[in-house]
């Protein structure tokens, strides 16, 4: 099946990203959120991400303008309904994703796939909920969906093989690379990831180092890219607690459990980068250690 037009629904973070690579590779996009504070910041934050492409001579002027011009955001979830696939990345709670595919089912066709780009929900519980489970794959884009290659293709258990082969073709059309991951608590990037962040933060919590000392220790330690506490504050406070609950609910063990120091930082609305304070405080030049 060829899909042409694509719903995304939320425009955080994750649902500005997903618009952007899509407009850019020759989709229709159609970009919905509740808030329509949030659509003009994604437009206006795509019009930036692609500009900063165009300047780097990666992206042409007049690609940029059609796929600025692909675009279009509307606050009425009813208006997807002409999409051949939707992207869900709202907000990572599963009554809030639900809703939302219920709202969709009663406005979308027949050949309409639906897609959540959970970082960890259970799949297989999302598409019983609709319609069409043999026609629900979670689509789990990385962040920045721009500049991670991954994509996790994940099939629930009714998922048939058409829908997942015309994710695989669309993963190829946006030039990214597909890993198939099983429907089991936050697939395979998440419930390897998650956990060490959550280490970390434990790390933090009982004194073991500061927030730098982490940070620095694990980049020039094991050599990678970012510390995992500057990368729990860009993924974002929230969804890293929402991902370990799931891991904690889902498989049931303890080694799971969210350090009641993340908690704290969400219950204080320090979500990270997105709300300019979390492990660092965004507010100034510099980014400066809350603890
Ligand atoms: P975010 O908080 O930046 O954005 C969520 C958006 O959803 C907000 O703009 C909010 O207004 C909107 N929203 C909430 N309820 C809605 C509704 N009923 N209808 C339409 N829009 C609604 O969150 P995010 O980081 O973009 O995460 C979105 C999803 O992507 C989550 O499921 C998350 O687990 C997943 N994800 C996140 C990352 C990451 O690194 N942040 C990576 C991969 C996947």
């Amino acid at each position: 099946m060829e899909i042409r037009t694509v719903g995304v629904v939320g425009a955080g973070q994750m649902g500005n990203g997903i618009a952007h690579v899509f407009a850019l590779s020759g989709y229709d996009v159609l970009l919905n959120d509740i808030s329509q504070e949030a659509l003009d910041k994604a437009v206006a934050l795509i019009d930036r991400n692609i500009e900063r492409q165009v300047s780097r001579g990666k992206v042409s002027a007049e690609d940029k303008a059609a796929a600025m011009a692909r675009i279009r955001t509307t606050t009425t979830l009813a208006e997807l309904g002409q999409s051949d696939l939707i992207i869900e990345a709202a907000t990572e709670r599963e009554t809030v994703k639900q809703a939302i595919f219920e709202d969709l089912l009663p406005h979308i066709q027949p050949h309409t796939i639906l897609t959540s780009n959970t970082s960890s929900i259970s799949i297989t519980r999302l598409a019983s909920r609709t319609d069409r489970p043999e026609r629900f794959m979670g689509f789990h884009f990385m962040n920045p969906v721009p500049v991670m290659q991954l994509v996790e293709l994940i099939r629930g258990i009714a998922t048939d093989e058409a829908t997942y082969k015309t994710l695989l073709a669309v993963v190829e059309k946006l030039g990214k690379t597909a890993a198939s991951a099983e429907d089991f608590p936050a697939f395979i990037v998440n419930r390897i990831l998650m956990p060490m962040i959550n280490e970390a933060v434990y790390t933090l919590y009982e004194g073991v180092g500061s927030v730098r000392s982490i940070d620095q220790s694990l980049k020039l330690g094991a050599n990678h890219p970012m510390g995992p506490l500057e990368l729990a504050d860009f993924i974002g406070l929230d969804t890293c607690l929402a991902i370990m609950n799931v891991l904690h609910d889902g498989l049931a063990d303890t080694k799971y459990r969210p350090c009641p120091l993340l908690t704290k930082y969400v219950e204080a609305g320090w979500l990270g980068r997105k709300t300019q304070r979390g492990f660092y405080d965004y507010r100034g030049d510099e980014p400066v250690p809350t603890r």
